[in-house]
């Protein structure tokens, strides 16, 4: 009779996650993270979605008449290790953006979701956040 197919083979070697993380995020809120504070309740924010994954707060410093952060509760450090991850959590981030335009009343009048990667891109804290700005007509390219 035939081997099975495999049979001899040797184990694949075990992954090993980065300490406290989980197929790159990370299980516990990140110390001194400001947005696994307001995820955790720490830190005080205007939250306009409370989700079992999402959350989303509005900005400090609005650039527009709408700017809400959109955030992972889990912490992934951008866009990228986030959309890596895979698991649906990119998906609902886009989803609650969508959620937040209809709430704001600016899902007809349109939107802009931007997620600033790295310093060149912009991005001051490294949570993965995608920020929705709307209610006024934006400007093409950007700064
Ligand atoms: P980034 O520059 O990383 O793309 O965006 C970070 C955004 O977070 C900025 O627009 C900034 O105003 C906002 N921000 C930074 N810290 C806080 C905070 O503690 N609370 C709120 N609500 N917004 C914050
Ligand atoms: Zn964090």
């Amino acid at each position: 009779m035939d081997e099975e197919p495999g049979a001899g083979c040797p184990p694949p070697p075990m992954a090993r996650p980065a300490p406290g993380t989980t197929n790159g995020h990370y299980d516990r809120g990140v110390p001194d993270c400001s947005f696994c504070g307001i995820a955790a309740g720490g830190i005080p924010a205007t939250i306009v979605l409370d989700g079992k994954r999402i959350i989303a707060f509005r900005d400090l410093n609005p650039q527009a008449p709408t700017h809400v952060l959109v955030v992972p509760r889990d912490h992934f450090p951008n866009v990228a290790e986030l959309a890596a991850a895979g698991g649906g959590l990119l998906d609902e981030v886009v989803a609650a953006a969508r959620e937040v335009a209809a709430a704001d009343g600016i899902e007809a009048s349109g939107y802009r979701i931007v997620f600033n990667t790295g310093q060149d891109g912009g991005q001051t804290v490294g949570h993965v956040h995608a920020h929705v700005l709307g209610g006024r007509s934006m400007a093409w390219p950007p700064g």
